[in-house]
């Protein structure tokens, strides 16, 4: 009998199994997909020789991560390239606001009526990013927060939603630049939680970066593969695992799944009926002749560009999208990590990642939404597509399983429900039968490629078993 099975071999599977492995139990995982990784893969998906990361590119998390940070994951091939800003967010008068690795760099970018402003709201953070990300990224039944005092502190700001936080300040490249981090949540800029995720990503930029793997984000989950290996891991590929007993005989089983799938494969009945799906994204991978032509130098030099020239903008096309509406005026997130990284494409071509936020279950494209509203910013980008690869909610859910009709967050990370997944428990990793546990981002912290839902799961499963002997 194995100690444990997992069930998805996505960021989070891997370091629950990674973790296990570490601690001396035999652990296999068993993937449906041909190779490791769920939303941290990379493949040529338009031209030989460009290679598209379909899902996760850029990541603030990920080196952020307390869970990654203690593996040694440079050993096994992984290596974070900074771009020189971590994040640019263009206007039509050709200007930017940019999040800089550097405090003063950023406040002087939003203009000399709102730089204090932004100083004062972040100082009191920086220099604290460890206690920060372990207390961010934890969950309640973890105990006290390391820290208790900035945690607190960052608790009120975090709450508020980001519409609110912005009113501190006057102009509008601050609040657009704030509502484009919070628009990370694919919920409302009005909803709670908004402006924690904003000024979490903010706080990760100064203090980490928003870097992206060499070779793409299927580095993070090669390398992960290949550290459980070493534990004495097991990985098969190719296997869809439809019904628990499928599996071998394992004292414990954790599920990188949706609820939903967790609940049908494990025989749960309708324990995850109140767990909603969120609103999707339209997702195009471009292969380009040269790079983005943005009018805002700035952005040039980026390694992310929001694309939304004011925070009303940007939290019209959320709201439609979480409503069921295309936006005629989508917020567009993008990333080109050929600028830092030359193996992507060919010499002098690149990458380009951009999405859209379109509402769940949408079957429409908008392919020519996206591009009209990248040609505002990057007169000419159009001239330079060689070749895309588009993905809506119907092929981002055949993709990857987790993606519940296009739900890239597995589960809308807004209302209680950023906090509260996949339901109201003292162990959300924890299920009905004794040996079954959840691991993917429907739970506590919630989604991005950081690995700490499958850190607490394992924890979780840890107990469980040397409780029982
Ligand atoms: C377009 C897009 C852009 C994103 N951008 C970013 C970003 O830039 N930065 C960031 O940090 N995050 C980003 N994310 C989010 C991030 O990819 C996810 O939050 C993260 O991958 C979740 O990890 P996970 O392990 O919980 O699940 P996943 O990564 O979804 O992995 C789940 C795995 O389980 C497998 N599986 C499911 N059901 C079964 C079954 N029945 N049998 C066997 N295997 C099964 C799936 O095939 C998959 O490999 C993005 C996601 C998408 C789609």
């Amino acid at each position: 009998m194995l100690d444990a099975v997992v069930v998805g071999a996505g960021p989070n599977g891997l370091t629950a199994a990674v973790e296990l492995a570490r601690r001396g139990f035999e652990v296999e995982v068993f993937e449906a997909a041909d190779t490791i990784g769920g939303g941290a893969r990379t493949e040529e998906l338009t031209l030989p020789g460009y290679r598209h990361d379909p899902c996760s590119a850029v990541h603030p998390l990920g080196i952020g991560s307390p869970a990654f940070r203690a593996m040694p994951l440079d050993r096994h091939g992984l290596e974070w390239l900074h771009p020189e800003l971590p994040l640019a967010h263009p206007f039509p008068d050709g200007t930017a606001a940019v999040l800089a690795r550097s405090v003063g760099e950023t406040a002087m970018s939003l203009g000399p009526r709102d730089a204090g402003t932004y100083r004062r709201l972040v100082a009191p953070y920086v220099g604290r990013w460890d206690n920060l990300a372990r207390d961010f990224l934890r969950t309640a039944w973890d105990g006290l927060p390391v820290d208790p005092v900035t945690w607190a502190r960052f608790g009120l700001h975090a709450l508020q939603p980001v519409t609110l936080l912005s009113r501190r300040f006057r102009d509008e490249k601050a609040r657009a630049i704030l509502a484009g981090m919070a628009g990370h949540a694919i919920s409302p800029t009005s909803g709670i939680g908004t402006a924690g995720l904003a000024l979490f990503f903010a706080l990760a930029g100064h203090a980490v970066g928003w870097p992206v793997p060499r070779g793409g984000s299927q580095a993070i989950s090669d390398a992960l593969g290949s550290y459980l290996r070493e534990q004495g891991g097991a990985i098969h590929v190719g296997v869809e695992v439809k019904r628990l007993d499928e599996l071998p005989p394992a004292r414990a089983y954790i599920f990188d799944t949706s609820p939903t799938a967790l609940a049908r494969i494990a025989g749960l009945g309708n324990a995850y009926r109140h767990f909603r799906y969120g609103a999707s994204v339209f997702k195009i991978d471009y292969a380009l002749d040269g790079p983005v032509p943005w009018t805002a130098p700035e952005a040039r030099r980026a390694g992310t560009v929001h694309v939304g020239p004011t925070a009303r903008e940007i939290g019209a096309a959320l709201r439609a999208a979480t409503d069921g509406r295309a936006p005629d005026v989508p917020f567009l997130i993008t990333a080109q990590p050929s600028v830092v990284d030359d193996s992507r494409a060919p010499a002098g071509k690149h990458v380009f990642w951009a999405y859209g936020h379109v509402p769940r279950g949408w079957d429409g494209d908008a392919t020519e939404a996206i591009e009209r509203q990248m040609e505002r910013f990057a007169p000419g980008f159009r001239d330079l597509v060689l070749a895309r690869a588009v993905a809506g909610p119907p092929q981002l859910a055949v993709r990857n399983a987790n993606y519940v009709d296009g739900d890239i967050a597995c589960g809308a990370f807004a209302g209680l429900q950023t906090a509260i997944r996949p339901k109201l428990a003292r162990v959300p990793y924890a299920t009905a039968h004794p040996s079954v546990f959840l691991c993917s981002s429907a739970t506590p912290p919630g989604p991005g490629v950081h690995g700490m839902s499958g850190h607490h799961a394992a924890r979780a499963v840890w107990r469980r078993l040397r409780g029982r002997g």
